[in-house]
């Protein structure tokens, strides 16, 4: 049997094994994902064991997405650019470092049935999962072809991005295809969002990376009768990319689909 792990401090919240797991099953590949709480300190010895056990890959999640990057030999263009690391798949002994999160996001959007290509699309914030997403709309259409606007709360600290500052939101949402809320504003209470969507236009999705809760933004998005579209599609979609890093198969996104909402539930 091959061993998958996923690897973060803490990490017993995790969902990838509950959906990783299910793949390896519906497609009889003889693998098991096991959770690892791992201490920033034991992070590289932990990735010098990887190699020793020739582990099938492995998933990674915070607080390690940055630092792994340099124990990896080699980055795919996406955590290359994004610097960061989601993803960890041994090739002929070689640990590659992939960012799945980025193509993870776009796969999602796409098979909600929204395609970036021609689209106006404001991020809001300017962390490292809004840092994918914009990478994954700019390697998924053709240069020039997405307008992606990032907007953050600190613009003036925000170095791999030029951002526009909090209080434009009115004026930038006014011609948007599509909100992406990469904040952590939802993820643990339903106090106010203060996000202004009457601004949008009626025909805009309202987009959310959190995955666990619904959150005030979707309900406020959906009761105005926008599209709305959760963090789930985007946790499939990086699993699924790792899934078929690692096995070389095409995943299957709707079990994974299913075991995400059972674990959720
Ligand atoms: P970070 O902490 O790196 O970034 C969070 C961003 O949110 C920062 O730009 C921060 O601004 C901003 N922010 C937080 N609170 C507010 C607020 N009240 N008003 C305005 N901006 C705010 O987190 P990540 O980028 O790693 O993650 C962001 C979210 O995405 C999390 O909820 C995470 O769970 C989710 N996520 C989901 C994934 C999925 O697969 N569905 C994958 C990865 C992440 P500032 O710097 O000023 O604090």
């Amino acid at each position: 049997m091959k061993l998958a792990v996923v690897i973060g401090d803490p990490i017993a919240h995790s969902r990838s094994p509950a959906m990783l797991n299910a793949a390896f099953a519906a497609s009889g590949i003889d693998a098991v994902m096991v959770p690892l709480q791992i201490a920033a300190a034991d992070l590289p010895a932990t990735i010098a064991g990887f190699r020793a056990m020739r582990i099938l890959g492995a998933s990674v999640t915070i607080p390690h997405k940055v630092n792994v990057a340099a124990l990896c030999d080699e980055l795919d263009a996406a955590a290359r650019a994004i610097g960061a690391v989601n993803c960890l798949q041994l090739a002929g002994g070689r640990l590659v470092g992939h960012n799945t999160d980025a193509g993870g996001f776009v796969d999602g959007l796409r098979e909600a049935g929204f395609d970036p290509a021609g689209k106006r699309v404001v991020v809001l914030g300017a962390g490292g999962a809004a840092r994918a997403v914009v990478h994954g709309l700019a390697a998924a259409t053709a240069p020039g072809e997405a307008t992606v606007t990032v907007v953050a709360r600190r613009p003036a600290e925000t170095t791999w991005i030029r951002c526009r500052p909090w209080h434009e939101l009115p004026a930038v949402l006014a011609d948007a295809d599509l909100l992406v809320d990469a904040t952590s504003i939802g993820l643990n209470d339903d106090a106010p969002h203060g996000i202004p969507l009457a601004a949008l236009p009626p025909h805009a999705w309202v987009a959310t990376l959190i995955y666990h809760r619904e959150t005030a933004l979707l309900r406020d998005a959906s009761s105005r009768g926008l599209a709305t579209h959760d963090g789930r599609a985007m946790l499939v979609g990086q699993g699924a990319r790792a899934f078929t890093l690692w096995t070389g198969r095409p995943a299957p996104r709707d079990v994974m689909l299913t075991a995400l909402n059972a674990a959720l539930a």
